[in-house]
C-alpha cells in the first residue's frame, strides 16, 4: 500500500487508461477521486474500486471548463483537505490529415488535451505550493513526436509535454513533481475505433507483440505518485512496448 492516505484525482477516470489508473491508485491506498463528463461511466469506476475495498468518490467535471474544474478541486479540498496527486488523463483525439482537418477539429482537441491539463496543473500547482508535497502526472502521447493524421492531436501532446517540464522547474523547490507519461497503444475505446487493419498495423509496429493494456500504464503512474519517486521529475516515460511511431 505505497499511497497509503494520500488524496488523488484523476481525470477522465469513467472508463479505458483513466479507470485503470484510478483502480490502480486505489488499490495501493489512496483515496481516489474519479472525475469524469458522463456520471454513469464514473460511478462505475466508484463501484469498481468500492468492490475491491477502497475509497473512491465520483465529481462530474469537463476539464476544458476552467470553472468546473475550479469546482472540482474546492470540493475536494473541502472534503480531504489536500490533494496530493493528480493525474490529468482526459483526452480526446479528432482524427484527419492536415489538409482536410478543421478547425473545430483542431480546437476542440487543444480545448480537452492541452488546455484542459493545464487548468487542472494550474489548480494543483496552488494547492500542492502550499502544502509542499504533490505528484502530478499528465498523460501525453507517443504522438508528441508526430504521426500521420494527427496534427492537432500529436500538437496538443506535445504542449502538454512543455507544460509537464516548465511545471516541474517551477514546483520542484516545493517538493511537488510533474512527470508525463507517453503511452503507445494501448487497447481501449480509443483505440478500439480504428479499423481492423489499422488495428493489426499498429501492433505490428510493436516489438513486445501486443497493444498495452491500462494496467500497463497504471502500474507506472502508481510508482510516479509514491514517495519512492521523489526525485524523479520532469520526465517523459514512454510505456510502449517499444514502440516508436
Ligand atoms: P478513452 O477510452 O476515449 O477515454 C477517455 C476518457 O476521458 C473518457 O472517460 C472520457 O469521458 C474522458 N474525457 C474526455 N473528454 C473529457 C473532458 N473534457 N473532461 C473530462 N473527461 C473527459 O481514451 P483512453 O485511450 O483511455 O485515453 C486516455 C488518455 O490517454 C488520453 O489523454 C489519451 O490521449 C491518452 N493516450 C491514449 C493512448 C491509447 O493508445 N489509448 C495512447 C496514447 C495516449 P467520456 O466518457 O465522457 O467521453
Amino acid at each position: 500500500m505505497r499511497l497509503g492516505g494520500k488524496v488523488a484525482i484523476v481525470t477522465g477516470a469513467g472508463r479505458g487508461i483513466g479507470r485503470g489508473i484510478a483502480v490502480k491508485l486505489a488499490q495501493e491506498g489512496a483515496k481516489v477521486v474519479v472525475c469524469d463528463m458522463v456520471a454513469e461511466n464514473g460511478e462505475g469506476t466508484v463501484r469498481a474500486i468500492a468492490e475491491q475495498g477502497g475509497e473512491a468518490w465520483f465529481q462530474g467535471c469537463n476539464v476544458a471548463d476552467d470553472k468546473d474544474v475550479s469546482a472540482l478541486f474546492r470540493a475536494v479540498m473541502e472534503r480531504y483537505s489536500a490533494i496530493d496527486i493528480v493525474v490529468n488523463n482526459a483526452g480526446i483525439n479528432r482524427d484527419g490529415m492536415l489538409h482536410k482537418l478543421t478547425l473545430e477539429q483542431w480546437d476542440q482537441v487543444i480545448r480537452v488535451n492541452l488546455t484542459g491539463t493545464f487548468h487542472c496543473v494550474q489548480e494543483a500547482a496552488k494547492i500542492m505550493r502550499n502544502q509542499n508535497f504533490g505528484r502530478i502526472i499528465n498523460i501525453a502521447s507517443a504522438s508528441w513526436l508526430g504521426n500521420i493524421g494527427q496534427a492537432n492531436y500529436a500538437a496538443s501532446k506535445a504542449g502538454v509535454v512543455g507544460l509537464t517540464k516548465t511545471a516541474a522547474r517551477e514546483l520542484a523547490k516545493y517538493n511537488v513533481t510533474v512527470n508525463a507519461i507517453c503511452p503507445g497503444f494501448i487497447d481501449t475505446d480509443m483505440t478500439r475505433g480504428v479499423p481492423e487493419k489499422v488495428w493489426d498495423v499498429m501492433v505490428g509496429k510493436i516489438p513486445m507483440g501486443r497493444a498495452g493494456q491500462p494496467e500497463d500504464v497504471a502500474n507506472v503512474i502508481a510508482f510516479l505518485a509514491s514517495d519512492e519517486a521523489g526525485y524523479v521529475t520532469a520526465e517523459v516515460i514512454n510505456v510502449g512496448g517499444g514502440m516508436v511511431l
